[in-house]
């Protein structure tokens, strides 16, 4: 068989691996509960122990570990060796059932947002059977990793994870619930997503001559180059055989973690890329963008590049993001798609309402997910959608919601490949919407809804845990408002629409979401713009929203307040680094180099002046000037990024920065290119 279908999932403990390792009994039990969702059954585990642990071995693992995804953002791992001494000089290789579902640690560093005590500093890791144990390598050796659910000693939740396999639990009753009305047989709802990952490769040799870099992983000085994005040039452009190395190394270690890589390409800026993955189920497909960020940086290390998540590494130019494309099937049939006959599209449009809603009710908690000191530089920056949640739907849609609105009977209007709606008077529905708008937060974009908010280090679990939950919410709403209704099925859905489309239609927007038209526009319609990451986060504390998240069992009351704790404390120790470090790096790199550069031409100014030269009297006093004027601006901006960083309040440390940046770059024009400290935006943007 041909190598990259032998290689595909080779690390994986697969479904090939489960029947091969696994007794019959125990691998169809596994699968069931991995495929179906159906409840572990827990004295398979130690079974499944074994036959894992032979199988990890094989590949060459010595350890195995509980990989969780805290709420920092990133993965978290504790390695224990398989090895068990039996006696003196004597040893097994040792995995249970036990150690396979659970594992205690101390979580005491961990983020907990005042939900853990230090006292009570435990938590509790629990094995995901739904999400694929797999090995995790490294040059000398390799470990099993199991997925797993991270919690506290008291139950909450500490990680990503837990919240998000409530939702699909949510969404998935609420559908069930709909088709149900629907007079469809009980089938299994399944959360898709397919997240579009987007990141920088910069030359490793810059990267370490860039404190600001390695510290916070943006540029927090570099004046733009004459040349970066304007031309459009980069943007599928050709890939540079260096860059295609490094792609087809992280395509060959993604395709063995069996994580379907699927198209890469170069971004709009320079040294920006994309690697987006076919869409999977959610829980695994989150899983598997986290591993997808590792093996990219990973992999970047390997060819003396560095990969960055950031979404904002570089001043005035694009930042990254992640869009995540979701959808929701039943019984395998999306129910993003319009179908084949009259049922399936008044499923549709339902399910296409219920999500307009859900949107237009809940817009605010579907922003808090991608609140972020990094995303905070991108979102409305004109590159990526602005901070207020709108829907783009494309001109047919909206007229069929138009339609529906205002009761027209479109059916039999004789426009091609049109199909008509399974109610009667709903009007006739296009089957193929491609219509684009690349400013819109949540588009539908033919099959599925694409939300182009995440930014590209951000966990999707974030946004995919909201979105599932307010879906559920509006899926039940609409079911208890049919239930409510007397009289035809068919003539309730329809008036239900009509009042839905009316009732939100306001979210709908297909213009220019970049213009400031918009944003005026926006306000009119009282949709909220929550435009940095502390607005962002205080829907967190509404008692509605905790309200909704407690009824549906996907965050307690206290989950969602430590959640706002982390965010608040997190983006605030980001801007003191950042803070931080630029100081340090004006004052230690910067203004020595500008001394020397003034000192150096005001003393040529002075021979010049002494020996009553007739030239360049003129050229050396204008530098002299705005190089000494430049050294005491430097100074005076470092002293008050200073004091807004003894008086603590990060608003003021932003604007301090921003100030001692323009500055500095102002300076970086005037220090000869040789003496400059830091590598320049035109030098780290184009590799060669
Ligand atoms: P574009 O850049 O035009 O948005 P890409 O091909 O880069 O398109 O990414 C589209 C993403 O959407 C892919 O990850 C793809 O697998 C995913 N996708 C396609 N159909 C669905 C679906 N039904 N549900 C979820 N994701 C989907
Ligand atoms: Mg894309």
């Amino acid at each position: 068989m041909d190598k990259i279908l032998t290689n595909y999932g080779s690390d994986v403990f697969s479904e090939k691996a489960i029947r091969e390792y696994l007794p019959k009994n125990v691998a169809d039990k596994l699968l069931a509960t991995w495929r179906k969702g159906e409840p572990l059954d827990p004295t398979i585990a130690d079974a499944v122990a074994e036959g894992m642990k032979k199988w990890a071995l094989k590949k060459g693992a010595t350890h195995f570990t509980h990989w969780f995804q805290p709420l920092t953002g990133g993965t978290a791992e504790k390695h224990d060796a398989f090895l068990e001494p039996i006696g003196p000089a004597q040893a097994v290789q040792r995995f249970s059932g036990k150690n396979l579902i659970g594992g205690e640690t101390d979580a005491s560093s961990f983020p907990s947002g005042g939900l853990r005590s230090t006292f009570e500093a435990r938590g509790y890791t629990a094995w995901d059977p739904t999400s694929p144990a797999f090995i995790k390598r490294h040059e000398n050796g390799a470990t099993l990793c199991i997925p797993t659910a991270f919690c506290s000693f008291t139950g909450d939740t500490l990680d990503m994870k837990t919240p998000l396999l409530r939702s699909i639990q949510a969404v998935s009753r609420a559908t069930e619930r709909l088709m149900k009305k629907f007079g469809q047989k009980k089938a299994h709802v399944e959360v898709t997503l397919g997240a579009e990952q987007e990141y920088f490769l910069i030359d490793k040799k810059y990267y370490m001559r860039r404190p600001d870099l390695l510290q916070t992983g943006r540029t927090v000085f570099g004046a733009a180059p004459a040349k970066h994005q304007q031309l459009e040039d980069h943007y599928f452009g050709a890939i540079k055989p260096r860059i295609l190395k490094f792609m087809t190394e992280v395509e060959e270690r993604l395709w063995q973690l069996g994580i379907p890589a699927k198209t890469r390409h170069n971004e709009v800026a320079p040294a920006q890329f994309e690697l987006a993955p076919m869409f999977e189920d959610l829980n695994l497909a989150v899983d598997h963008n986290m591993m997808i960020m590792e093996v990219l940086r990973q992999t970047a290390e390997k060819n003396d590049l560095v990969c960055l998540l950031h979404e904002k590494p570089f001043e005035g130019i694009n930042g990254s993001g992640k869009h995540c494309n979701w959808s929701i099937s039943y019984g395998g049939r999306n129910l993003l798609t319009p179908g084949d006959n009259p049922r399936e599209n008044a499923i549709f449009i339902t399910i296409l309402l219920a999500i307009i809603r859900a949107i237009e009710m809940h817009a605010d908690i579907l922003r808090m997910t991608t609140a972020g000191a990094g995303n905070d530089h991108r979102l409305g920056a004109a590159e990526a959608p602005p901070a207020i949640i709108s829907v783009f739907l494309g001109d047919e849609l909206n007229a069929v919601l138009d339609a529906i609105e205002k009761g027209i009977r479109k059916s039999g209007s004789g426009i091609k490949g049109r199909m008509r709606l399974g109610v009667d008077s709903l009007p006739a529905l296009p089957k193929d919407t491609t219509d684009r708008n690349r400013t819109s937060p949540f588009a539908f974009t033919g099959n599925k809804f694409e939300f182009r908010a995440p930014g590209s280090s951000q966990n999707c679990a974030q946004s995919q845990m909201v979105l599932n939950t307010i879906v559920a919410e509006s899926i039940d709403a609409i079911c208890d408002k049919l239930e409510a209704m007397k009289g035809p099925f068919n003539e309730n859905l329809q008036r239900l629409l009509q009042y839905e489309v009316s009732a939100h239609k306001r979210v709908i927007f297909s213009g220019d979401g970049y213009s400031a038209e918009w944003t005026k526009e926006a306000a009119r319609r009282g949709l909220p713009n929550l435009c940095d990451t502390m607005s962002a986060l205080a829907p967190l504390k509404d008692k509605a929203n905790i309200a909704l998240f407690s009824k549906y069992g996907v965050l307690s009351e206290g989950e969602m307040l430590s959640r706002w704790e982390i965010g608040m404390e997190d983006y605030h120790r980001r801007i003191r680094i950042e803070a931080g470090i630029a100081l340090e790096i004006a004052r230690s790199m910067i203004r020595p180099v500008v001394a020397e550069e003034f000192a150096r031409h005001a003393s040529a100014l002075k021979d010049a002046r002494l020996g009553r030269l007739k030239f360049g009297i003129q050229g050396l006093t204008a530098l002299s000037r705005k190089l000494g004027a430049g050294l005491d601006d430097l100074n005076f901006k470092c002293d008050k990024l200073e004091k807004s960083l003894d008086k603590g309040f990060h608003e003021d440390q932003i604007l301090a920065m921003n100030d001692l940046r323009k500055t500095v770059d102002r300076l970086e024009a005037l220090v000869a290119d040789s003496r400059w400290p830091l590598p320049k935006y035109r030098d780290i943007l184009f590799i060669y």
